[in-house]
Formats: C-alpha cells, sequence, structure tokens
C-alpha cells in the first residue's frame, strides 16, 4: 500500500499521527502516512521518534524508499521495541536537523542560480552540502557567496508548482542536473520555484525547502575544489566566511 507522504504539500509538518501497516523483516516500519522525509534526490531521510499510547517512544534512525518511490521505511535505531499492525503512532521529525537541511537545500538551488552550469551530483548535509557543476572555468569564491547572500537577503518567495510529467518532457530545458533524474514516474512532477512567478529559478525537485530565501540565513562557500578539468565540487557551509589570515 502506498504512503501518503504528508512533506510533499507542507515541508513544514514536524509532527502527525500514522498507523503502521506493515513492519519489514528488517524492522523497517511501514505506515498510512508519514511526515518523515525519505532519503533522494541528495537530500538524507528524516530521523526522530514515534510515539506510542503508552508514552513510550521508538526512535527512527532512517527514513528511506522501499521497492518503489510510494513506500516509505522507517528504520528504527538498534534495539528499540517494534510497534504492532494496526498501532497509531505519533510521529515527530528531528525538527532541527530537518530544518538545517531545509536552509541547505535552498541554498543549493541558490548556488546553481549564480552559477548556471550543468549539476553532475549534490548532497544536502545538516553542516555542509556539496554541488558539483560540469565547468571548466575558475570562478571566485568570495564572488559566489555574495550572490547567493543577495539573493537570500532579497527574501524571494520559495513556492511549489506541480506539473505533469508530460509538460515536463516537453520543457526539458529547466532540469539543471545531468546525472540526478527529476521526480518523474508518480504522473506529476514538483517544480521547485524562487520568487514571484518564478522570476528567480524553476527546477524539478522532491526535497524539502525553506519559504522564503531569508531562512536560508547566513551561508559561505568554504571552498572550491577541481575535480577533473570539466568538473568543480562547490561546498556551502553555514555562517560567514571566517576571516582571512
Ligand atoms: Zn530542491
Amino acid at each position: 500500500m502506498p504512503t501518503t507522504a504528508l512533506y510533499r504539500d507542507d515541508f513544514y509538518l514536524a509532527t502527525a499521527e500514522g498507523v503502521v501497516t506493515r513492519i519489514h523483516e528488517d524492522g523497517a516500519i511501514e505506515l498510512d502516512q508519514t511526515c518523515f522525509y525519505a532519503t533522494s534526490g541528495g537530500q538524507p531521510g528524516d530521523t526522530g521518534l514515534f510515539e506510542r499510547a503508552d508514552g513510550s517512544k521508538i526512535e527512527i534512525a532512517l527514513t528511506r524508499h522501499g521497492e518503489s518511490k510510494d513506500i516509505i521505511l522507517h528504520q528504527p535505531a538498534e534495539g528499540q521495541a517494534l510497534p504492532s499492525i494496526g498501532e497509531k503512532l505519533v510521529l515527530h521529525v528531528d525538527w532541527p536537523r530537518r530544518y538545517k537541511l531545509m536552509r541547505m537545500h535552498t541554498a543549493c538551488h541558490l548556488l546553481s542560480v549564480v552559477c548556471p552550469y550543468p549539476i553532475t551530483g549534490a548532497a544536502v548535509g545538516e553542516d555542509e552540502s556539496r554541488v558539483d557543476f560540469d565547468m571548466g572555468e575558475t570562478i571566485d569564491k568570495e564572488q559566489v557567496t555574495a550572490d547567493m547572500m543577495r539573493l537570500v537577503e532579497e527574501n524571494h518567495p520559495v513556492f511549489v508548482q506541480w506539473i505533469t510529467d508530460e509538460e515536463l518532457a516537453a520543457n526539458p530545458a529547466i532540469v539543471k542536473s545531468k546525472n540526478v533524474r527529476p521526480p518523474i514516474g508518480m504522473g506529476r512532477v514538483s517544480l521547485v520555484c524562487i520568487g514571484e512567478n518564478s522570476s528567480v529559478d524553476s527546477q524539478p525537485c522532491g526535497g524539502t525547502h525553506v519559504s522564503e530565501t531569508q531562512e536560508v540565513g547566513a551561508i559561505h562557500i568554504a571552498k572550491i575544489e577541481k575535480k577533473g578539468k570539466e568538473n568543480r565540487r562547490f561546498r556551502i557551509r553555514f555562517g560567514t566566511p571566517e576571516a582571512l589570515t
């Protein structure tokens, strides 16, 4: 049975109720619905707690997709008691961690705006994110930081627009990633749009993002590494760049 992914319609949903529909051999818990994001598109899955009716807690170490994209599995930490089928649980996402991932993920989109090269890979992390670009040029990281921070400070709205797989197929130019497949196959694709009428950017993405760019806060490019002649790896970190000595 497909899991209703509540986070798709509300990135800020930190708590929800879910009913256990299946326990897998490895202990993974399947629910009818969840607010826990499952690892995909470079964004790690959520961690957190499930609260049982008696008040006891089940610690969730990882959330991932099952055999298909519409199944979401919650992997309990080592040694946790497992709930029973039909049991109702209150789901609590580790919100400070997820919110950092949302800020970081949005920062990756801003980087792709100020650095408009094809993306060959990306990994969102709570302390550092990396984005790889197909580019041979050398670029000044202070300038990239300044350009990203301008977009943060301009406080553009960030919102999702749904388009059909067919509409995406008809507009292949909106896909910036070369190796990361857009989240197709579910009939509809979420476009993450930045700015009024998507004036800053729009990009197919199934991750979670903040709702306005100011929420990203202070970020900077900590490092640009040369990964071969035609590849540059950018590392984004929170905070302002450390003063050069
Ligand atoms: Zn995204």
